[in-house]
């Protein structure tokens, strides 16, 4: 018997808020306010209390949140911005396109976070480069955060700010100098995403900036909207960033249950640990801190060989997986010009061809895991 799992269901997790949601929509239809407005400065108020920071800058997508972030700083052409070659594109894409050059960092393997190790050694290196470094953004992957407390002594030492793309880490933690932090509130500023796949997310796009710096989350509010305050006035170049009222109406309502749903991804995260761990040749995946702290936005195995074959065997039995991500950005042929070889940052290209994303969203049942872990030990019988 083949049974359908996809690796998210946005309706499943709909359902159960539908009338609260549509009351919220009717709400923003009444009021006839669609830009901005008192809903999208309640989602930022509590946002920032959520992220443990003063001040939250709703942005129109994570993209732009990390794009209004670096124009914060004003990153610009010369300027150079260290990230990983592993992410999602956007990390680093909005570095290119402000004509900044985007430089790489390896991964560590056991959690596929920025090494600070590496990072130390780049700087070490490139000494006469470092006055060109603007920005450091740690990535804190598949809702795992990077070793901010290293970093943070790093980019201290440099005098470097960092943006912490926190993208799909909304909520998660880690150790910094003797204090549990949330992501977003340890660099200079956090940004998130509210796509919908990721744990908090809209029925769109929609991002935010969060941070501690009054001058920052001015300048960043002002960013968003054509860098005008008040109206017509233009102090900065900024852009249309902003976010919708009905997307911030519909976080509003989520936003009580996020919690609740990170627990059940941990709860899932726990099935497959147990189930998964005996198999030879595969990976689960390492918990960098404690449990607690990681929001599994993914839930990424490593397999030594054969990963795509695994995904294909997994899909003809009805099993949707994803390996995020294919390729690496020095890899790419977009970011061609900046002279990478393939070779660079082994450790990112292993990524690249051992990782898997197994179906973890909150309201995948136990059945549904079962079958999942059937199906992988089926394929390595
Ligand atoms: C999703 C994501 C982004 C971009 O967010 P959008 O809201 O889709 O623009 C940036 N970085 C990472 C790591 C992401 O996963």
């Amino acid at each position: 018997m083949t049974l359908n799992v996809p690796l998210l269901d946005v309706a499943a997790q709909l359902t159960p808020l539908k009338s609260e949601l549509m009351k919220a929509i009717e709400g923003v239809v009444d009021s006839g306010r669609f830009i901005m407005g008192p809903l999208v400065e309640e989602l930022e108020e509590q946002i920032a209390r959520y992220a443990g920071v003063r001040y939250g800058i709703s942005m129109s997508s994570g993209t732009d949140a990390l794009l209004a972030a670096l124009m914060a700083l004003d990153v610009g052409a010369g300027d150079i911005v260290l990230s990983t070659p592993y992410s999602f594109f956007a990390t680093v894409g909005v570095v290119a396109r402000l004509g900044a050059t985007p430089a790489f960092v390896d991964i560590d393997l056991d959690s596929y976070n920025i090494d600070p190790v590496a990072l130390e050694n780049w700087l070490e290196v490139n000494k006469e480069l470092i006055p060109k470094v603007k920005a450091i953004i740690p990535v804190h992957l598949y809702g795992q955060c990077a070793d901010m407390e290293h970093i943070m002594k790093i980019a201290n030492r440099y005098d470097i700010p960092v943006i912490e793309d926190g993208a799909q880490a909304i909520g998660s933690s880690c150790p910094v100098d003797g204090k549990i932090k949330s992501s977003g509130s340890i660099g200079k500023m956090g940004c998130f995403s509210f796509f919908p796949s990721k744990n908090l997310g809209a029925m769109g796009d929609g991002g935010m900036v969060v941070t501690n710096d009054e001058v920052l989350a001015e300048k960043l509010a002002k960013l968003r909207n054509h860098g005008s305050a008040p109206k017509y006035y233009h102090s900065l170049i900024g852009g249309n960033f902003r976010l919708d009222a009905l997307q911030a109406a519909v976080l509003l309502v989520k936003l009580p249950h996020l919690d609740t749903w990170h627990e059940m991804r941990r709860a899932n995260a726990v099935f497959y640990d147990e189930h998964l761990s005996g198999i030879a040749g595969l990976k689960t995946p390492a918990i960098t801190w404690s449990r607690e702290n990681h929001i599994y936005n993914q839930y990424v195995i490593s397999v030594d060989s054969r990963r795509n074959e695994l995904r294909d065997f997994l899909q003809g039995r009805g099993v949707t997986t994803e390996v995020y991500y294919p390729v690496s950005f020095h890899e790419q042929e977009c970011f061609r010009y900046l002279g990478y070889n393939t070779g660079d940052f082994p450790k990112s290209e292993h990524a690249a061809s051992h990782t898997l994303a197994l179906p973890i969203y909150p309201e995948l049942t136990r059945d549904m895991q079962l079958y999942v872990v059937e199906q992988i030990k089926a394929f390595f019988a």
